[in-house]
């Protein structure tokens, strides 16, 4: 799937970099605007929020200039920013958009070069190897198909580096890592949710049987992998959705992926930025916030109440225990 794009935006500087020249010839037939800052487009950050899926079709090229790696305690001892931000689907409760507001669209950071040296000096400089989580910016399976970024970072780290890189995905775009030298140094998690909520709730990313097939297809190819059931979202009738997603994880996923792969389990966070653009621009989608079951967490945010979420992990641990007995979960959050 290629995403399709109806205008550019580009700090000018970006064209003298190979990916931004690059980028300038495959979009040559679109309108392309200069820009002074990727971050500060007033145009856009100014429309209105019923404009939000229209902004999500232009792309944004620029240069980025913040590299400071966070800690980290899941998969990954390291959030790297990298290559993308913001994305081309639209996800209605995408944290991005807390990060970026309107301005969740898919920017593309062409130093590259720069970002992959900075990410070998960390590896190579850590007293014990690192795992780098590189895509928790954007969807870099969806990055790949407009950079062939991932293919190259996959590529290198297989070959110099001591530690890991992961990311997590919602596209099945992956035929083009399978026969990368990867050197077991990517774990790949592909995200999930049951059907309903994908195609409710998960605009513009892959069909569920499409991400059960490129998981299995990357755990074939000899990559670590996990599957991450995120954002478990509470709609009416949660429990009877959740229970066909598990069941159909244990049909479909491979034997190795059953017995080898691991789970994480993530419960949707909301926010007050999020209900205001999805109301404005989805008016007719699936409502996802739930007053009766959330609580404020400051700063506009909200998480499920305390007792909710101790049921709705009661629920998903006996229900991975029952289709996937054999699949550590990492963390149920
Ligand atoms: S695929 Fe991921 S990054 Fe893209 S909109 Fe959905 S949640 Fe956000």
């Amino acid at each position: 799937m290629e995403p399709s794009f109806d205008a550019v935006y580009y700090e000018p500087a970006a064209l003298q970099y190979e990916l931004g020249n690059a980028l300038k010839q495959k979009y040559a037939a679109l309108p392309w605007y200069p820009i002074e800052s990727h971050n500060r487009i007033l145009e856009l950050s100014s429309a209105p929020n019923c404009d939000f899926a229209a902004l999500k079709r232009h792309l944004i090229v620029g240069i980025r200039k913040t590299h400071r790696y966070v800690p980290n305690a899941k998969v990954s001892d390291w959030l790297v920013p990298f290559t993308s931000s913001g994305c081309r689907a639209m996800c209605l409760y995408c944290y991005l958009v807390c990060h970026y507001n309107k301005c969740a669209y898919l920017r593309l950071f062409v130093n590259r070069e720069e970002m992959m040296a900075r990410l070998l000096r960390a590896d190579e400089q850590a007293p014990i190897p690192q795992t780098f989580e590189i895509g928790s910016n954007s969807d870099l399976v969806l990055e790949n198909v407009v950079t062939s970024n991932l293919e190259r970072v996959i590529t290198e780290l297989g070959q110099k580096g001591r530690g890991s890189l992961t990311f997590p995905t919602k596209f099945d775009m992956v035929a083009p890592l399978l026969e990368l030298a990867h050197g077991g140094k990517t774990i790949f998690r592909m995200s999930v949710n049951p059907e309903e909520i994908v195609r409710g709730v998960e605009f513009g990313a892959s069909p569920l049987g499409d991400r059960i097939r490129a998981v299995n297809e990357m755990s074939g190819a000899g990559y670590p992998v996990g599957i991450l059931i995120a954002p478990v979202i509470l709609l009416p009738g949660w429990e009877a959705m959740y229970a066909r997603l598990l069941e159909r994880l244990s049909a479909e996923l491979s034997p190795i992926i059953r017995r080898e792969g691991f789970l994480e389990v993530i419960l949707m966070t909301y926010s007050y930025v999020q209900d205001a653009i999805n109301s404005d621009a989805f008016p007719h989608a699936v409502p996802i916030f739930r007053r009766e079951l959330m609580v404020g967490r400051g700063q506009g945010k909200y998480c499920y109440r305390a007792e909710v979420r101790a049921h709705a992990e009661e629920v998903l641990r006996r229900l991975t225990h029952e289709w996937l007995p054999e699949m550590k979960i990492l963390y149920v959050v």
